[in-house]
């Protein structure tokens, strides 16, 4: 392999120390724990041990973790009920419902009922609005990993072509407008493509840093990019193997042997983007907590 390995595990690890002394200092300092509600509709597998990893990370920081189990057949209306409930508990600062949800249930209604300021996935519409216009306040997490581990590993994306495959409300689009940003960690020129993108590999050709988010697995290969490419691959798809114990195995949207041999650093599957994704809903609920303080503070 001649591709530098990003290692999102390690630079989780880095992210959920800073956000535990974070916690620790409100503790000390304002004697306030901040609080990650999470909401989980049915017993999808896959979601449920996303949530269960996001509640024992946030007690692992020392935040106050609490997982919500709604039953599949809930109505929109109990849905609505129970985020209005945590709306306007002071135990919680962030307040997330795990996706996708059952298809009878408004994903969009549901969003837009979280409190902006405890909307700490960042994919309500004011926060959205938030980023594209250049002023963020909640970014979603996996964009921000992917910021983050691209700063942390000298990839500084600044005056780089970024070509962006997806173009999804939580990972394509945000990280495009993310990376675009007037600002430091951003400042580059991104090209977004999608299912309908001509002639996609004349443009992965041309990245800089290439970000896979479409949920293919091993469609990137060496022909598709140039020598000395950043990538990093947000895919996670589960395919048969019956030589694993659990039958399965998780592989990225980039084959990883062939495109390692090619690119100057790489991010693995499982073990890159995966982990910075908690990691900076962490760091977004504790920001939510200190900006809660901030707002309630008397003025000086
Ligand atoms: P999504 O909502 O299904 O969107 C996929 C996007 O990829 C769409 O924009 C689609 O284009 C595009 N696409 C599909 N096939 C394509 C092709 N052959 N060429 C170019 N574009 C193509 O997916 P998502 O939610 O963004 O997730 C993408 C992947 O990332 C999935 O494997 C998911 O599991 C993973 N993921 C990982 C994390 C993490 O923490 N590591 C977080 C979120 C998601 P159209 O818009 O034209 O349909």
């Amino acid at each position: 392999m001649g591709a530098k390995l990003i290692d999102g595990k390690k630079i989780a690890k880095k992210i959920r120390n800073e956000v535990s002394l974070g916690v620790l200092e409100m503790k000390q300092k304002h004697d306030m724990k901040p609080g990650l509600a999470v909401i989980l509709v049915g017993d999808d597998p896959a979601s449920t041990v996303y949530v269960r990893n996001k509640e024992r990370d946030a007690n692992a920081v020392g935040m106050y973790g609490k997982t919500f189990n709604l039953p599949n057949n809930v109505s929109e209306q109990d849905l609505l009920s129970l985020v209005h409930e945590l709306n306007r508990d002071p135990q919680f600062h962030g307040v997330l419902v795990q996706m996708p949800l059952p298809r009878e249930i408004d994903e969009n209604k549901i969003i837009s009922a979280i409190d902006p300021s405890k909307d700490v996935d960042g994919l309500h519409p004011y926060n959205v609005g938030l980023l594209a216009s250049g002023n963020p306040k909640f970014i979603p997490a996996t964009p921000a990993g992917i910021e983050q581990m691209l700063l942390r590993t000298d990839n500084n994306p600044s005056g780089k072509h970024v070509v962006v495959l997806g173009r999804s409300n939580i990972v394509g689009r945000p990280v495009a407008n993310l990376l675009s940003l007037k600002r430091s960690g951003g400042n580059a020129t991104v090209t977004v493509c999608h299912s309908s993108t001509y002639n996609l590999r004349d443009i992965t050709r041309e990245a800089d840093i290439l970000i896979a988010a479409i949920g293919r697995p091993h469609y990137v290969t060496e022909e598709m990019i140039k020598e000395e490419v950043v990538v990093i691959d947000v895919g996670i798809n589960r395919v048969e193997n019956f030589k694993r114990r659990k039958g399965y195995e998780l592989i990225g949207d980039v084959d990883f042997r062939r495109v390692s041999q090619k690119a100057s650093a790489i991010t693995p599957v499982p073990g890159g983007v995966g982990p910075m994704t908690i990691a900076m809903l962490l760091s977004n609920t504790l920001k939510a907590a200190c900006d809660l303080r901030h707002s309630n503070r008397d003025p000086d």
